[in-house]
């Protein structure tokens, strides 16, 4: 039984630090009233709504009934490391070392790991504000300083090399990138990361994660500019991406990345004291959604951008509410500061009386004050329906 008054020893004071990701609670939350017979409608998880296509699930299967039930070499099996190795190498055109490739249990494990390795007192780390909030929670976890680099409306919800570049200092150990984005949904153009790729010759002592977990994810026929694609930062650069996403696989705990040589023995050591290996059969189950078709993912792309249309401009036609489109990622960013609610409140308000599940922008920073999010991983009925709901309430 757990005791209800918290006696005995404590964690360390690092712990009372790190931080949370409010798209769990939320998720609890509307689980919870759901429970209780109301109608809840979930525009708040990330995660993609279709289900792993079958035919990576068959792969699974069949790797159980093949007997890969064991431990499989730490940074995972050959084959697949051979085979992400492959599948960015063709995708932006550059060579990438399958020996540089490390399987781990889930894209977030890259971060904590990468920002493990880069943090301690006296340290800065930069990263996306509003963003992905796990950033700034392990940033503080590990006593570093986190810098925010604020993410701009103003700029379509791009990364602005020069500002960035003007908030590196002698003690910045690292830069977190990531495009596209969540929250805002913003995709970075090709001519700041051209930018932002040569201003970094002038600090060669940062380092630089680059979350592109969303690299698929891009509308309008445009393309992925991929941070590997740039020879020039290969040696500092800890490339994090996965399947969770792409593939529809949030709940098989399966990432990727591509550390620099520096790096890559810390993360080996990392991972043979705390995961030892990725369960086998998503191993197999990753390898066949990298190398089997890709028409599901296609499909759910399809899908994703019809929905994309209608949340944008069902947002734009509310009162006091403005939405950039998104380029990138299932997430719109509606400004809602024209309503004259706060945020967070706001977003409460719609969970508990309006039955719409959305997270509020301060939620992914200070510079989210003002906005929701809204995540479109939803049936386009269930958006229409959700939207209806907020157009009501504001109104
Ligand atoms: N990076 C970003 C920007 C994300 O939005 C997420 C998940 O929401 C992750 C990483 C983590 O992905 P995974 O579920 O594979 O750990």
């Amino acid at each position: 039984m757990t005791p209800s008054v918290a006696t005995g020893p404590r964690p360390i004071a690092a712990f009372d630090r790190i931080g949370e990701e409010n798209a769990f609670a939320v998720l609890a939350r509307a689980g919870a009233l759901a429970a209780q017979g109301k109608d809840i409608i979930n525009l708040g998880i990330g995660q993609p709504d279709f289900p792993t296509p079958a035919h990576i699930v068959e792969a699974a299967v069949r790797a159980m009934r093949d007997g890969h039930h064991g431990y499989t070499p730490s940074n995972g099996i050959p084959e697949l490391r051979e085979a992400v190795a492959d599948n960015l190498a063709n995708r932006y055109n550059t060579s990438v070392d399958a020996e540089s490739v490390v399987i781990v249990p889930g894209g977030k494990v890259t971060m904590f790991a990468a920002i493990l390795m880069s943090g301690e007192p006296g340290a800065e780390i930069l990263y996306p504000d509003p963003g992905f909030p796990i950033y700034r929670s392990m940033i503080e976890f590990t006593g570093a300083t986190p810098v925010p680099v604020p993410i701009r409306e103003a700029n379509d919800f791009a990364f602005s090399a020069s500002e960035t570049l003007s908030l590196i200092t002698p003690a910045t150990r690292l830069l977190i990138i990531n495009s596209p984005a969540n929250p805002c949904g913003g995709v970075t153009p090709r001519r700041e990361m051209d930018a932002l790729v040569a201003g970094l010759a002038n600090h060669p002592h940062v380092a630089i994660l680059s979350d592109e977990i969303y690299d698929q994810m891009i509308y309008d026929g445009e393309q992925h500019v991929s941070l590997l694609s740039y020879p020039e930062i290969r040696d500092r650069l800890i490339l994090l991406n996965g399947w969770s996403k792409t593939y529809a696989m949030t709940g098989w705990r399966l990432g990727y990345a591509v550390w620099p040589p520096s790096f890559l023995d810390a993360i080996r050591k990392l991972g043979v004291n705390c995961w030892s290996c990725v369960n086998a059969p998503s191993q197999f189950a990753a390898l066949e959604a990298i190398t089997g078709p890709q028409d599901a993912v296609h499909g759910m792309m399809a899908a994703f951008a019809e929905r994309r249309e209608v949340v944008v401009a069902r947002l734009n036609s509310i009162p006091g509410v403005s939405c950039v489109t998104p380029r990138g990622a299932f997430y719109a960013f509606p400004n809602i500061q024209g309503t004259g609610w706060q945020a967070k409140a706001l977003a409460n308000a719609l969970l508990e009386d309006a039955g719409v599940a959305t997270i509020g922008g301060p939620d992914f920073g200070i510079h989210g004050e003002g906005y929701l999010r809204i995540s479109y991983a939803n049936s386009l009925e269930n958006i229409e329906r959700a939207i209806d709901r907020i157009q009501a309430f504001l109104a």
